[in-house]
């Protein structure tokens, strides 16, 4: 349902992809108005991302619509294997395997240790992610959602944003006023050109697989599943010599997302859909019906992120301020823990509870999380990217089936590496952040394959399943949850009288359970709205709950 464009908002958001959508029902769930527009006619027709990580799950199932998303990716029972090919109809080098969407929701609720979580990730395109925030953003009261219109200037005048947007076809123009404006507008972004800031890190890194031009073919190509020998699975590599492609199932009927990297010699501006075609064909080893959906040029071999994050009202998320290489499949990720950090600032912000200068701590605690996010893609990029496939590996020799093994081996530990990522998902800090109580405890090591679920504030919030069968997140409060742990836990009464005094909802959780006591190492602990633990009660963080309350806040 497309809202007439009211002229005010408390926030208004340039961007419609994941990060802009996702703040919108961030927003829009707690009473904050929000006008987002964007240029393009409506949410992604390409596939664009293809996983969504547990934590992203983790965060559409505490907005309620985890379920939607689940199924419009891949259907319960089709693999999610990741799976090594010379050529997708000839020589399969190496599988790793994991569980189909079915299975993984019956899964998780036995893994602990470093899938301690209430979710796996789920394969499903961003393209179809973005249909369903925008359908949830589009239902609450307060958030109206317009593609087809550009932001075209805006100014912030210290007290407000005053901004000019255009209609993408007919040009007329519309002026509009917010408190705020979120740049959620991508990699060209126009918010963050408008500053003259840059992005720093690695612009273009030169490999023999990510790291270069890439070409992008959407395409229909249901004779695949005939043409290809070996079982199903939902990413698609070749490894050789002169045609290195990636390609992720998008519906597990027929379509397909195609990426290869171009050589020299290969001008973007020259490539016809013909040609398009047989750089699929090539990849494939063999010659099968396909339809070209959409094809695109993009550039893999970066690692950036913007040198700031926020100016006075603006603040600035996604794509806008982090470019990823894809490995890991973090980019799109990123972007949505952006939106769910900002949200909640924004909307304490809005509503009075907390000062404005709760919104610095936004880039004090994402900026670090981009450059860790990117630099821990970048080096799966090298791994896979500088490995280069021996010339015997193709030949139906000794030496291919050996150079075949070999291949197998490495691409086997890589792919273990790249996908098995729980570390990466779950384990991002704010150590440091102001509004976090530091407590003297070493934080966990940061790897990207293990996660170490800990209580120490700053990081994500230890999951257990209640025995009832729960989720103890499902128990959690919207806005901020008290955790009354272990037999004797501490008393709630000032906690919430502070909370109401700051006019805050705070939502007290007993939970007796011996695991989550002996994980949070407390008895009392304040979960804030992005599940993120400010404070425990240690020897070294023992203050009255008033000031708990305040700092967490950002009330220092
Ligand atoms: C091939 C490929 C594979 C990928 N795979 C993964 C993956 O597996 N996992 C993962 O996490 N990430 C992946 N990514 C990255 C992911 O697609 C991006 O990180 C994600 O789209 C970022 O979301 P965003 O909302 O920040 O920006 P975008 O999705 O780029 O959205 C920005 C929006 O802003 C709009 N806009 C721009 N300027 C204006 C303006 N002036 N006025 C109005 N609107 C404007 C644009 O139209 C656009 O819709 C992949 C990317 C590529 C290219």
């Amino acid at each position: 349902m497309q809202r007439m464009i009211t002229s005010s908002a408390d926030v208004l958001i340039i961007g419609g992809g994941p990060c802009g959508l996702m703040l919108a029902n961030e927003l829009g769930r707690r009473g904050v108005s929000a006008i987002l527009v964007d240029q393009k006619e409506s949410t992604a027709f390409n596939p664009q991302a293809n996983a969504t990580q547990a934590r992203s799950m983790e965060h559409y199932r505490r907005l309620g619509f985890v379920e939607e998303i689940r199924a419009m990716g891949l259907p319960d029972d089709y693999p999610t294997d990741i799976a090594y090919f010379t050529r997708y109809a000839k020589h399969e080098i190496t599988r790793f395997s994991l569980p189909a969407a079915g299975e993984a929701r019956r899964l998780i609720k036995k893994m602990s240790g470093s899938w301690s979580a209430a979710e796996l990730p789920h394969r499903v395109s961003q393209k179809f992610v973005e249909q369903v925030l925008r359908r949830h953003a589009e239902k609450l009261p307060g958030i109206s959602i317009h593609y087809g219109w550009r932001l075209v200037s805006f100014r912030d005048t210290g007290e407000r944003i005053e901004a000019r947007i255009a209609d993408v076809k007919s040009g007329e123009e519309r002026d509009i006023t917010a408190a705020y404006l979120f740049g959620a507008d991508g990699p060209r972004s126009f918010v963050r050109r408008q500053y003259g800031y840059e992005y720093g890190g690695e612009a273009s890194a030169a490999r023999d697989f990510m790291g270069g031009r890439m070409h992008a073919i959407y395409l229909s190509a249901p004779d695949f599943y005939k043409a290809c020998p070996h079982p199903k699975a939902w990413m698609y590599w070749t490894f050789n010599r002169d045609r290195r492609a990636l390609m992720a199932s998008v519906d597990g009927k027929g379509e397909f997302a195609f990426h290869t990297q171009l050589r020299d010699g290969e001008p973007d501006e020259a490539i016809t859909d013909q040609i398009a075609l047989g750089m699929f064909e090539q990849a494939m080893g063999a010659k099968i019906d396909a339809k070209i959906l959409s094809r695109d040029t993009w550039l893999a071999g970066r690692a950036l992120v913007a040198e700031t994050f926020q100016n006075g009202r603006v603040l600035l998320g996604g794509d806008a301020v982090h470019l990823f290489t894809p490995t890991g499949g973090m980019g799109y990720n990123t972007a949505i823990e952006d939106a769910v950090n900002a949200g909640w600032k924004l909307a304490a912000v809005v509503k009075g509870q907390a000062p404005e200068s709760l919104l610095d701590t936004y880039e004090l605690e994402r900026r670090p999380v981009a450059i860790r996010n990117t630099g821990n893609a970048r080096k799966f990029a090298d791994s896979i990217g500088l490995y280069r496939a021996s010339p015997a590996l193709e030949t139906d020799t000794p030496a291919g089936e050996a150079a075949r093994r070999r291949a197998g081996e490495y691409l086997g530990n890589h792919a273990r590496s790249e996908f098995n990522i729980p570390g990466f998902t779950l384990g991002a800090r704010y150590d440091g952040s102001p509004i976090v109580f530091e407590d003297g405890t070493p934080p966990p090591p940061d790897g990207p394959n293990v996660y170490v679920p800990t209580g120490k504030p700053g990081g994500r919030a230890p999951h257990i399943w209640l025995e009832d069968g729960r989720s103890l997140y499902d128990t959690f409060g919207f806005y901020w949850t008290l955790l009354r742990l272990g037999p004797n836990p501490g008393d709630a009464g000032p906690f919430v009288a502070a909370a109401a005094k700051r006019g805050i909802d705070l939502e007290v959780v007993d939970c007796a359970d011996e695991v989550a006591y002996d994980l949070y190492e407390t008895d009392l602990a304040l979960i804030r709205p992005d599940q993120v633990v400010a404070w425990r009660r240690t020897e070294q963080t023992d203050v009255p709950a008033e000031d708990v309350i305040s700092r967490a806040l950002g009330w220092m």
